[in-house]
């Protein structure tokens, strides 16, 4: 049986781990590396010498990048300090003065804050578009248009794209795709199998799975892009600490039960909000009334513990902070991935181009609770809309 063949699960219990490098140690170590040695000047000056300086690569560094490599069947990995930095290091390698760049309207938001920014300073032209474009993103693309960013679902609205319509209108006009592909960690959607370029990740979501890690993660299809990214990586000054890397390796042994015990403790918490009169709109698509659940059927193995819930106008902020603030297990945080439950106010006005409603929009991760007591809680806290 080639190693191919096996199932992710079994997959996801080797990769990136070479017990045989580390005297049969099981989890590949934390190796705190700036200099390495060389025995002569011959062997500092081979080009082939496999580590020279730990920010550009260690022994840590390599297993975890072969190993996220394997996760989204790509050519190789560039670990990153963070998410955002992943994010910001992948466009950097592909974008120059004068080109254009359509980004999903939905991206997550400093994505959204770095474009209008640094790559507006740069002379890159921005543009953003409706995540559920799909096949019509054919009319926004420009002679100029170098790179499609998507992100997949939205941040917040949690709308599935239309990968693979996006993709070919891409590779018919040579543009480069890019996918932030955080929500299923990799597990649940492999956007390089799709025709995607280039994927990314934040690790400080279901990769580092305990609310303690900050790192990133991009992943190249093909050797001539994983060079693009190396050197511009390499240039920006990118490195993850190595703790973690450990962190991310061991992180990713129990990352698929992870989600799939996530996504099943979201549902009855998600079911609970959708008896809810308080509630205007929720948006997972997991949820048959989600404008995108076909998609996400379609193309996804699984979901996990996000969704948001947007309030009816009529519940105040300050009635809103009450609830929040009353509940005893689900307090007010960001992020998600982590084991414990967690409520993010969105100010949708500033992360959309075009947000109409109106009404408190909270994102909900429902973490490793019993969900009856998460329920109860909710019950309790409640009772302040009335
Ligand atoms: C959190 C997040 C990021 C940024 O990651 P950091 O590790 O916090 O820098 C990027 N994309 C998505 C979808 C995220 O949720």
């Amino acid at each position: 049986m080639s190693k191919k063949d096996y199932k992710q699960a079994t997959k996801l219990m080797h990769a990136g781990r070479h017990p045989e490098d580390y005297f049969g140690v099981v989890n590949p170590p934390i190796s705190r590396v700036s200099t390495i040695l060389y025995k002569d000047l011959a062997a500092y000056m081979d080009p082939n010498t496999k580590f020279r300086y730990g920010r550009v690569g260690n022994p840590l560094s390599a297993n975890f990048e072969e190993a996220l490599a394997e996760l989204e069947n790509g050519h190789n990995a560039v670990s990153t300090c963070s998410g955002m930095a992943a994010i910001t290091t992948a466009m950097f390698s592909f974008l120059k003065s004068g080109d254009h760049v359509l980004i999903t309207d939905a991206c997550y938001p400093p994505t959204r804050f770095f474009a209008r920014k640094q790559l507006a300073k740069m002379g890159v032209e921005v543009q953003f578009y409706e995540p559920t474009i799909g096949a019509g993103i054919a009319e926004l693309v420009k002679d100029n248009t170098a790179l499609i960013y998507l992100e997949s679902p939205g941040s917040a609205t949690m709308e599935v794209q239309d990968v693979p319509a996006i993709v070919k209108v891409a590779k018919d006009k040579d543009i480069i795709t890019m996918m932030d592909n955080t929500w299923s960690a990799g597990v649940n959607f492999k956007p390089l199998d799709h025709g995607v370029d280039v994927v990314l990740q934040s690790g400080a979501k279901y990769i580092g799975g305990h609310s303690d890690t900050n790192f990133g993660v991009i992943v190249a299809k093909t050797p001539e892009h994983y060079k693009k990214l190396k050197s511009t990586s390499i240039d920006l000054g990118q490195c993850a600490a190595a703790e973690d890397l450990y962190l991310a390796l061991r992180g990713l042994r129990t990352l698929e039960m992870r989600l799939k015990y996530a996504a099943e403790n979201m549902r009855p918490v998600l079911d609970w909000f959708c008896g809810r009169d308080e509630v205007q709109e929720i948006y997972c698509p997991v949820l048959e009334s989600h404008e995108t659940h076909d998609l996400w059927k379609r193309d996804y193995t699984g979901s996990n513990g996000v969704f948001s819930v947007l309030f009816k106008p009529e519940y105040s902020f300050e009635q809103i902070a009450k609830f929040v603030d009353s509940l005893e297990l689900i307090p007010v945080g960001s992020s998600w991935g982590g084991y414990e439950s967690l409520i993010q106010p969105q100010d949708m006005k500033a992360y959309r181009d075009d947000w109409q409603k109106d009404g408190v929009f909270l994102r909900f991760q429902i973490g490793f609770e019993d969900p009856a007591d998460l329920i109860a809680d909710l019950e309790q806290g409640i009772e302040n809309l009335k």
